[in-house]
């Protein structure tokens, strides 16, 4: 079902931070976007400049109920990504991922659609090789409070594999690092987010534990542009993949560098560290170079400007209303 170059491209979760960037980036390049979500964490505030227009669709749907649609393509990206989030109903986070990955993988193999997954670097869990490469197999605790999302993840990683080897999908699977960026939901408890968020109003800035614990921050059109260059692959690149930014940070200086960016008041306070908390984290990126010619283009200081001025407006926005 081809038109020209124009494809029809289904986006699950794309009414959340990532879908958003992905569905506004398909429609410029002129592709019809149907965007499908229960907005359990995803808002129509993020897609409200897309609707209206001619190539792009709104389904309110669940996941986990089956659905029948024709596209050429799908971008799996349905799941709340925040532990806050994934942890308020695990049951549901671990349906979402696995259940969903057998729908959306259906519904690829009856229309014979290409399916990227939007995995996760939570897959190595609390990593004892850094960084982590794709071959590294993960250390996941299976009974603790991140499981219902990573081992719901990996297990949607073992679904795609399997689709694959059973019944010859063209799959693709993105292992995602932390990612930030505009549309990040103000409450979401990730770390970007949060300390941008209490630095605007002059707030505590919350670090867990002593905040010597690292990751590595990827602006999210960087993700994106990872995400199109691995769908153009041939059907012989499935990865996983590793798409992250390999800019290693501790949580502590990227406090002091969100504060410092703000011109904030805010000093730094500790928190309890939360339960199987990953200590270090990092993408090695050798094989999305080598094989999408990927690499990610906005340093940090960059991407959190952006970040900043539109929470900023988000902010300033949200006063107004309630005066
Ligand atoms: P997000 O919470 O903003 O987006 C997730 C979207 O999925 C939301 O719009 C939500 O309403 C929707 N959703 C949740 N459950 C659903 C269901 N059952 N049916 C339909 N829609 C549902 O999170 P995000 O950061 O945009 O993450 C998008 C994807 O990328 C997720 O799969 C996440 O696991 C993955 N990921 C993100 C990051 C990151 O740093 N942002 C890192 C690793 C992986
Ligand atoms: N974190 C923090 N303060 C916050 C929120 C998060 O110190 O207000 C820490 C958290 O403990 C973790 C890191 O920041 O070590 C990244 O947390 P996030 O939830 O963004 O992502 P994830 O742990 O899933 O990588």
């Amino acid at each position: 079902m081809r038109y020209g170059k124009s494809k029809k491209i289904l986006v699950t979760g794309g009414a959340g931070f990532l879908g958003s960037h992905l569905c506004e980036r398909l429609v410029e390049q002129g592709h019809e976007v149907l965007c499908v979500d229960n907005f359990f964490t995803g808002t129509r505030r993020n897609i409200t400049h897309l609707l209206g227009g001619s190539k792009f669709e709104l389904l309110r749907h669940d996941v986990t109920h089956p659905l029948f649609v024709e596209v050429d393509e799908i971008y799996n990206l349905a799941c709340p990504a925040s532990p806050v989030h994934y942890q308020f109903d695990p049951v549901q986070t671990t349906k979402t991922s696995v259940i969903g990955a057998i729908n959306m993988l259906g519904l690829a193999k009856r229309v014979k659609a290409k399916i990227l997954q939007a995995s996760t670097s939570e897959v190595y869990g609390d990593p004892e090789v850094h960084p982590q490469t794709e071959e590294y197999w993960g250390r996941v605790n299976p009974i603790g409070f991140r499981s219902c999302y990573d081992e719901g993840k990996r297990c949607a990683e073992t679904l795609f594999f399997d689709y694959r080897r059973q019944h010859g999908l063209g799959v693709k699977v993105v292992r995602i690092f932390n990612t930030y960026g505009p549309r990040m939901h103000p409450n979401d408890g990730r770390v970007v987010s949060n300390f941008v968020v209490q630095a605007l109003r002059g707030e505590d800035i919350t670090v867990y534990g002593e905040g010597l614990q690292t990751r590595s921050f990827c602006y999210v059109d960087d993700l994106v542009e990872g995400f199109l260059r691995m769908m153009e692959t041939g059907p012989d690149v499935t990865g996983p993949i590793n798409i992250g930014n390999p800019a290693e940070f501790t949580i502590r200086s990227l406090a002091e560098t969100v504060i410092e960016l703000v011109g904030s008041r805010s000093k730094i306070v500790s928190r309890p560290l939360p339960p199987d908390d990953p200590k270090q984290r990092r993408p090695d990126i050798t094989m999305a170079h080598k094989v999408l010619g990927w690499a990610p283009q906005v340093a940090l200081e960059d991407g959190l400007k952006k970040t900043i001025a539109y929470f900023d407006g988000f902010l300033s926005a949200e006063k107004e209303v309630s005066l």
